[in-house]
């Protein structure tokens, strides 16, 4: 059996669509499916929508999510409550080709790799300076995360039961899953394809929201902004001891003129300025500890049509 992860916020139009499309492509592929829809707090027509699909088919499972969780906790909902022997996760508005499916499947069977994920190779529609910022980011997180994050990487993937049961296992609050599936390893298949544009409905992702994600992906998976906070500490105290040295011995050399007051002020609001900038990175980190601490469930179902729940988690 297949499991597939569908996460849902406000999708109405898009969700008819996906699932004639997704039922095609299944019934080409004649395997047992389970089709996971999460519900994440819409304030549209998609439960009334999903309901209905549950109806007439008996592989459409929901899980209705007391309000808006957010993408990352509708993709653990569907991994803590999937069956199947093959786990995918997919959005709802084609934007993750459901054509793909069959190839994914097959590369699985031959049995070389454990997952096979989706990487786009283009960006084609997307704004340029969001492109640009997002190939500055994957520049930026390689080179201070130990996990390997894919440039163009989406979160469509299928992948064998065990890398699933790994995810449900990395229980972290904070989560981040393209760190989080680079992060567990397996070996995993990367297939291109070109950048679709959804085909209903809206982005929930503005360049604000996309930047405040980056910045967590950048917490989530390194400590480097720490370990910066100390360079600078020390190259600071380098320089002044330095400028020490040298305010001495013109000390010794020329008298002592009374002046300088501006460069002292200067130094004054540079070196607080570092200061609390290095705080603020500090506070990122122990805000971040502070919420895995609380140790919150992720989501809490609040309706579905499958008894057998993990409900809260
Ligand atoms: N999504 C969700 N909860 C949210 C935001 C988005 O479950 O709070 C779902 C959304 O319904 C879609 C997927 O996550 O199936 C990707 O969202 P979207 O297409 O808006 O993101 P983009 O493709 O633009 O990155
Ligand atoms: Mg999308």
């Amino acid at each position: 059996m297949i499991s597939l992860i569908v996460p849902c916020y406000n999708e109405e139009e898009a969700l008819p669509i996906f699932y004639a499309e997704i039922k095609k492509v299944l019934g080409s592929m004649k395997t047992e499916y389970e089709l996971i829809f999460v519900n994440d707090g819409s304030k549209d027509a998609t439960l009334d929508i999903l309901k209905e699909l549950a109806k007439q088919d008996d592989g459409v499972v929901y899980l209705s999510f007391s309000r808006n969780f957010g993408k990352e906790a509708a993709m653990y909902a569907g991994f803590c409550n999937a069956h199947g022997e093959y786990v995918a996760v997919m959005d709802a508005d084609m934007q993750d080709p459901p054509a793909l499916l069959p190839d994914m499947l097959s590369i699985l069977q031959q049995g070389e790799y454990d997952s096979v994920a989706t990487r786009r190779v283009t960006r084609k529609g997307e704004p340029p300076i969001r492109s640009w910022f997002a190939r500055r980011f994957y520049a930026l997180i390689n080179k201070i995360s130990d996990a390997d994050i894919v440039d163009g990487a989406r979160d469509f993937r299928l992948m064998k039961k065990e890398m699933a049961d790994a995810i449900v296992a990395m229980g972290e609050y904070n989560r981040f899953s393209k760190g989080i599936f680079g992060w567990i390893g397996y070996r995993t298949y990367w297939m291109p394809y070109e950048n679709v544009n959804r085909i209903a409905g809206e982005t929930k992702w503005n360049f604000w929201k996309l930047f405040k994600y980056a910045i967590d992906g950048v917490i989530n998976f390194s400590q480097a902004p720490l370990s910066f906070a100390s360079w600078f500490g020390i190259f600071m105290t380098v320089v002044s001891f330095f400028a020490v040295l040298f305010i001495v011995v013109r000390r010794m050399v020329f008298g002592d003129p009374v002046e300088g007051w501006a460069s002292t002020a200067c130094i004054i609001v540079f070196v607080g300025g570092v200061q609390l900038f290095c705080m603020g990175i500090m506070g990122q980190y122990i805000a971040k500890t502070y919420m895995e601490v609380k140790k919150r469930p992720h989501y809490i179902i609040a309706e579905s049509n499958r008894a057998d729940l993990e409900k809260v988690k």
